[in-house]
């Protein structure tokens, strides 16, 4: 069976006259969270619209299609699975008819019990269109004896265990939503005061010109409607586990996530990297994009030059992202270019945000080579990543990543090193503006804030031969 992990991006308005064009922009400056497809679902004077597809937002989305979704109010999507191929069938927002009207979800996370209540709803009669864990959410939904819309929300999200920052679109308001760990970010805003828009990260805001107001807090849901926002606790004293890998790769340096500066942070990782590792060279290059910020803070505190040693096709997909494993070889080979005039001859410090199969950085470091470099250096700003995520993060299974099966001094054989140097756990929560409890960390260490469930345990445990709880 196909299970569908994925890290996306939301986006939500609530009444605003041009709420097509502020879902677009939004999804479009979420891009990154999320590169196989898109979908808008839109509210209106008793109607609803959906339109999605696979690709890009700016692809998905036509300036004639924008103009035919009417509404002043839904939510977005943007989506990037993690098994195979993309299934069109899975394009979110995920919407159902009932009792004459459309439900509808987005999520961003992974149920990490979605086999145990899959397999409960089956046994009840439940038929699911789709092999996404998102879709369980709307089948607890409608099962709910809640008395109204808050108590329905607030039992089904009682029965999610795992990684959820929802978005639910009902007949006449939008929910959101955030597992009492708070993994993933998710933040309010407002338009002139009168709109809410909700959104995975702060830079959607900046786009549309909205303010930031708060996040929603962990354990906490969110109901915005003609009578504002109204704001309850359904889960309350669990600690936080917020995802430490938002603030290292995933988030945008230019967005705020956990209240936090991501720009700020990732900084620091370079700064920590740099008073922890003793490489001496001629320049401190990024693997660009997204190693420049921490390359930066590398370079100011050990005083070496800050040059751009490798220029990025923009018009290429993040490696990252890619979901299949021949189109990530290919596709790093015309990705980045080393600028000859800058590495020839030259004792290079190169940062990278993070190493996960070490074939792509391995073809990096052959091509900084065949340019001429003298010497190649290697930083890393966190630590050997060893254990998957569970929690909605395309690592690939532990057989997998370089880590769990070299050590340092293997890893740097197999790149062709000169020197290797890891962040520290301890300078990686050192780095952190929050306390280094209230992050999660399982991929560094495979220590897990949430076990998952024995059935999804089995299946991923084969997948995955995942290592302690
Ligand atoms: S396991 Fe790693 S990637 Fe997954 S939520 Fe935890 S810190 Fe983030």
């Amino acid at each position: 069976m196909e299970i569908i992990k994925e890290n996306c991006g939301l986006a939500g308005i609530f009444r605003h006259a041009q709420a097509t064009e502020i879902l677009y922009l939004s999804l479009f400056s979420l891009q990154h969270r999320g590169q196989e497809a898109a979908g808008i679902l839109l509210g209106g004077e008793n109607s609803t619209c959906f339109h999605g597809g696979s690709g890009l937002v700016s692809d998905v989305f036509s300036s004639s299609i924008i103009k035919s979704l009417k509404g002043n109010y839904g939510i977005g999507h943007v989506r990037y699975s993690t098994t195979g191929t993309s299934n069109p069938r899975n394009i979110q927002p995920f919407s159902i008819e009932y009792k004459g009207k459309t439900l509808a979800v987005a999520h961003n996370g992974n149920l990490t019990n979605s086999r145990i209540l899959r397999k409960k709803l089956e046994r009840h009669g439940s038929i699911f269109q789709t092999t996404m864990d998102s879709e369980i959410i709307l089948h607890l939904f409608v099962r709910s004896n809640g008395t109204d819309i808050k108590e329905k929300m607030a039992k089904t999200l009682n029965q999610l265990k795992g990684a959820f920052s929802l978005l639910i679109f009902t007949e006449n308001s939008i929910i959101a939503a955030r597992d009492p760990n708070g993994f993933r970010p998710l933040c309010i805003g407002t338009l002139n005061k009168k709109s809410y828009v909700v959104a995975s990260e702060t830079c959607a805001f900046d786009l549309i010109g909205a303010e930031y107001l708060r996040d929603v807090e962990p354990g906490e849901m969110i109901i915005f409607s003609d009578r504002g926002m109204d704001c309850y606790k359904w889960a309350e004293g669990q600690k936080k586990s917020h995802c430490i890998f938002e603030f290292i790769y995933f988030a945008r340096p230019d967005s705020y996530i956990f209240t936090k500066s991501v720009y700020l942070v990732r900084k620091s990782l370079g700064y920590n990297l740099a008073k922890e590792c003793d490489f001496t060279g001629d320049i401190v290059m990024p693997v660009p994009d997204s190693g420049s910020i921490a390359a930066l803070g590398f370079s100011q505190k050990k005083k070496i030059p800050f040059e751009f040693g490798v220029i990025r096709n923009h018009y290429i997909g993040r490696t990252f992202i890619q979901p299949v494993q021949q189109m990530r070889d290919s596709g790093v080979r015309i990705k980045l270019n080393p600028v000859k005039s800058v590495v020839q001859g030259k004792n290079l410090i190169l940062i990278e945000d993070s190493i996960v199969r070490g074939t792509t950085c391995r073809n990096r470091i052959r091509s900084l080579r065949a340019a001429g470099a003298r010497r190649v250096m290697l930083g890393i700003s966190c630590p050997p990543i060893v254990a998957p995520c569970y929690f909605g993060i395309d690592f690939p299974s532990k057989e997998e990543l370089i880590a769990n099966k070299k050590k340092v001094e293997e890893i740097k054989q197999f790149l062709d090193l000169d020197a290797l140097h890891y962040l520290s756990l301890h300078g990686l929560l050192d780095a952190m503006p929050l306390p280094p409890d209230e992050f999660c960390t399982a991929c560094f260490t495979g220590k897990y804030p949430v076990k998952p469930d024995y059935a999804f345990n089995k299946y991923q445990w084969e997948k995955k031969n995942c290592c302690d709880f």
